[in-house]
């Protein structure tokens, strides 16, 4: 009998959204590749969520694009090494939300491609990143409150100095899924489906 699995897999082709995976490549502010594997996991309640929130964003004409999800810790740690700012960042001792599976950094995009522009880049680590934020200009209000809504309603929280991230309610309560479960996960992911080469 197999253990479940502690992480659901979310792809483009099963969950109708776009994946660009920040850490997956050096376009982030470590200016370094922090993922290993270019995969996306979520703990599966919050991937039910996710799912929720895919289907409110298509109701606005919308996709959800996740720029993060699961967490490894050793990334959070490489993180907290480049940037050690609790505002912003973790403290790996205590463990990320992203490393319970629970979390997740996202924006929304139109039918046409284009980014609904939400203010700062993503990891923006400065006031301009916090919702409500007065030195913005009303559409990105609005994109931001948009977001926020979706989100809302689909079962997520948010947090408050960063327009991106979300995560479930009592976040804290889940536990932080270890390396190991995480790399079975992968390696799930990796088999191939089809007919293999002789
Ligand atoms: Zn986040």
């Amino acid at each position: 009998m197999h253990q479940p699995l502690p992480l659901a897999p979310i792809t483009e082709d099963t969950h109708d959204v776009l994946i660009d995976l920040i850490y997956a490549g050096s376009d982030n502010f470590t200016g370094q590749v922090i993922y290993e594997h270019a995969l996306c996991f979520l703990h599966p309640q919050a991937e039910a969520c996710l799912r929720r929130a895919i289907g409110a964003a298509r109701g606005f004409g919308l996709k959800l694009k996740v720029f993060d999800a699961f967490r490894p810790q050793e990334a959070q740690e490489a993180l907290w090494a480049v940037a050690p700012n609790p505002g912003y960042v973790a403290d790996p001792a205590k463990g990320s939300n992203h490393t319970r599976g629970v979390a997740v950094d996202l924006t929304l995009v139109r039918g046409d491609g284009e980014v609904l522009d939400m203010g700062t880049p993503v990891d923006t680590m400065t006031p301009a990143s916090h919702h409500f934020y007065a030195g913005h200009a009303a559409p990105v209000q609005v994109n931001r409150m948009l977001l926020l809504t979706i989100m809302l309603e689909a079962g997520f929280v948010h947090h408050p100095n960063e327009w991106w991230h979300y995560q479930l309610p009592d976040a804290n309560q889940f536990p932080l899924i270890d390396s190991q479960a995480w790399l079975h996960c992968v390696a799930r992911r990796h088999e191939a489906p089809g007919p293999r080469a002789a």
